[in-house]
């Protein structure tokens, strides 16, 4: 199988990038290194069955030259700073726009299936808890989280217009190794600097689902292999939720710190278009037959040893 992968030297796309060359296919990364790095994916170049371009997916005319004879694509590249929304909203524009231009090139070429990960941002502040796929209405409260919709809009809608078939999976909060942002990344970077006090955004009592890398791709591939309508889709996250506060915590015993004091900024969310807490019903996915390795606590706790040990 020929897989072509956007953003597959990001975080959780070099993952996938290795989890595919595990499998023997031939792999194209197409990334812009805006957040991805080099060192993700070096491991592969030189093999026979990997290639590496270098490109934006905002230069249709380059990704023309590229996309070609593909049996799909995983699109996985967006700038995911869901924060960056407030003071740069346009990165919502910009994903959307590589998201068409995506779409408009692999119909131009023929390429006819699209796995995209989008977020449980798409959900907003639902008062509903766990939520399932088929939660309405969808109401981001960020940017990001518009931007997301917008693209599983435009998936959707290719895929009616054009007979493409898609996976579309919302992830929940992912973490582990290689990860370059998100709060255990943060945490672990202010109490390097600082290790009496580490600042909280928002009042700590946030309290989200979390899922380990490995658990990510390993559900992305199961349903990509196992669902076979025309549009699949599915919550990929895992069972549980754990609260920031507790995260901190276990961030301070993991660095073996005595004496942290929590300095918290306030409010019940950590920035504007932050959702405080969510959770979702991941029993469409389970029911297919997949579940994933580690629990919420399990996959922070886990994510802090990975970035406690890597160089970040
Ligand atoms: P990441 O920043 O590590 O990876 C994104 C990759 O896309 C980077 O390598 C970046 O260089 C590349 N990229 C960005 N814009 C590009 C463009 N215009 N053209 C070409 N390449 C471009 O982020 P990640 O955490 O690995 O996220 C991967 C995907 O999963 C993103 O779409 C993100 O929105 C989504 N997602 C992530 C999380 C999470 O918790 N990490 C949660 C929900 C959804």
């Amino acid at each position: 199988m020929r897989v072509f992968v956007t953003g597959g030297a990001g975080f959780i796309g070099s993952h996938l990038v290795d989890a595919l060359m595990g499998k023997g296919y031939v792999v194209t990364v197409y990334d812009n290194l805006s957040s991805g790095r080099m060192d993700f994916i070096e491991h592969h170049i030189g093999k026979k069955n990997f290639s590496f371009i270098e490109a934006d997916l905002l230069d249709q005319k380059k990704l023309r030259e590229c996309l070609e004879g593909y049996d799909v694509v995983f699109h996985l590249a967006a700038n995911p700073d869901v924060r960056l929304g407030v003071e740069k909203p346009d990165v919502a524009k910009q994903d959307i726009i590589a998201t068409y231009n995506l779409l408009d090139v692999m119909r131009l070429k023929n390429v006819k299936r699209i796995v995209f990960s989008s977020s449980s941002t798409v959900y907003g502040e639902a008062p509903l808890m766990p939520l399932p796929e088929d939660y309405g209405p969808l109401l981001p409260i960020s940017v990001y989280g518009a931007a997301k919709l917008a693209s599983e809009g435009l998936v959707s809608s290719f895929c009616h217009t054009f007979d493409m078939q898609a996976w579309i999976f919302r992830f929940a909060n992912v973490v582990g190794l290689r990860c370059t942002h998100g709060v255990i990344f943060d945490f672990i970077n202010k109490l390097r600097k600082n290790p009496k006090e580490l600042e909280i955004l928002g009042d700590g009592r946030q309290r989200k689902s979390y899922l380990y890398v490995s658990d990510c791709v390993d559900g992305m591939l199961f349903g990509f292999e196992n669902a076979k309508d025309q549009i699949n889709l599915f919550n990929l996250g895992s069972d549980g939720a754990t609260e920031v506060n507790r995260i901190a915590e276990m961030v301070v015993d993991e660095m073996k710190l005595g004496d942290v004091r929590f300095k918290y900024t306030g409010g019940k969310r950590g920035w504007k278009g932050d959702v405080p807490r969510f959770q979702f019903d991941i029993s469409k996915i389970k029911k297919l037959g997949w579940k994933p390795q580690y629990n919420s606590d399990e996959a922070v706790r886990k994510a802090i040893r990975d970035l406690l040990q890597e160089e970040i």
